[in-house]
């Protein structure tokens, strides 16, 4: 009798103990948002066989959840939708809404982690900006994909699967906004888009953070460069960023594009030159006719990789230019926006170019 007793309150304190595990496990799932952007992973096409003609920016993300039901195992997911775009239409006004709710979102106690769905054209561009500017150290995932969800080898689903478990990870905080893609993590500072339709097209020129392997985040390096908490740039802070315009160089270059940017207000110019950011000999006075109007000019590389060398092509110290560190054309327009929040002095944005 006593030993049938003891039995059946041993089973009771087996029960229990295992009812409040499996409510630890519950509690212990993270809250992430995914915050819904538009871009190819929430594309279709009209057959399964279009995996680079298909419409982006279409299905809801809400829907782009629903189709990846594993990722409820992970975390508690809730989506939101802030636009429904391509990524070639984000704008200084989109970033800024879209850095501001993300800012918002993780002040809250109940969001442990963001993921993003971005067009995979600019995810380098709003990766860098979110980089620099929001003030967390919660995971913050920016994902795309380049196939919609209607082809065959459709890559969002698994894009986004690791893209929660990275915003759900502990392991992930602290470094940085990460772009997520094709197994890999990379620093929003450094990947880029390498191939206009290849699953491989992100690339990082010092390779990835790390990889995202069955469902286990295997992290390899860190960065290097100051990063979110670090940086002086504070998006809750900023309500609109200066105009900074790009001017790609090749032979034959005409000074009609430095004029345009000019008089359409450009308060900087990224020269994005060939080679070590060279100035075609009919350039060089055209630089300094924008410089001597006030307007910073920015020497980066149309290269793809690589330091753009102060006084190396050209006497920056003479002219009053300034130069890229690593960042390609587009980051570089990015960070020197965000300088010129801070200072219009060349000698400040150099620093600051060569900071981040
Ligand atoms: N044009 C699309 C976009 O950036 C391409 C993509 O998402 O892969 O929104």
């Amino acid at each position: 009798m006593q030993h049938q007793k003891l039995k059946q309150l041993g089973g009771v304190l087996l029960l229990s103990a295992a009812m409040s595990l499996s409510a630890q496990a519950q509690e212990k799932k993270a809250n992430v948002v995914v915050i819904g952007t538009g871009g190819t992973i929430a594309g279709a096409g009209a057959s399964s066989v279009n995996t680079a003609a298909y419409q982006s920016a279409v299905v809801p993300v809400d829907k782009i959840i629903a189709a990846v039901p594993e990722v409820s195992k992970i975390a508690n997911v809730r989506g939101e939708q802030i636009f429904q775009i391509g990524s070639e239409s984000f704008n200084d006004e989109r970033l800024l809404k879209l850095g501001k709710r993300v800012s918002e979102l993780l002040k809250q106690n109940d969001v442990d982690g963001i993921v993003i769905t971005h067009g995979t054209d600019t995810i380098e561009e709003t990766a860098y900006f979110l980089n620099l500017t929001l003030k967390s150290d919660k995971p913050v995932v920016v994902v795309g994909s380049m196939r919609p969800g209607t082809a065959l080898g459709a890559d969002g689903a698994l894009n986004l699967y690791d893209a929660v478990l990275v915003a759900a990870s502990k392991d992930a905080a602290g470094k940085g906004t990460l772009v997520v893609m094709n197994d890999e993590i990379h620093s929003g500072r450094d990947v880029t888009k390498t191939n206009s339709f290849k699953v491989e097209t992100f690339r990082s020129p010092y390779g990835p953070l790390g990889y995202v392997v069955e469902g286990k985040l295997m992290f390899y390096r860190l960065p290097a460069r100051p990063h979110t908490t670090q940086t002086e740039f504070d998006i809750d802070k900023i309500n609109s960023l200066p105009r900074v315009d790009v001017v790609y160089n090749y032979g034959n270059v005409s000074r009609a594009a430095y004029d345009a940017f000019v008089t359409a207000g450009a308060k900087a110019i990224i020269h994005d030159g060939t080679g070590n950011g060279s100035v075609a000999e009919q350039i060089v006075p055209v630089l300094q006719e924008v410089r001597s109007k006030g307007v910073q000019v920015v020497r980066a590389t149309r290269t793809g990789s690589g330091v753009v060398i102060r006084n190396g092509e050209q006497p920056d110290d003479k002219f009053d230019w300034v130069v890229t560190d690593d960042q390609n054309a587009q980051k570089a327009r990015i960070l020197t926006a965000l300088a010129l929040t801070k200072t219009n002095d060349s000698k400040e944005l150099q620093k600051i170019l060569w900071k981040y």
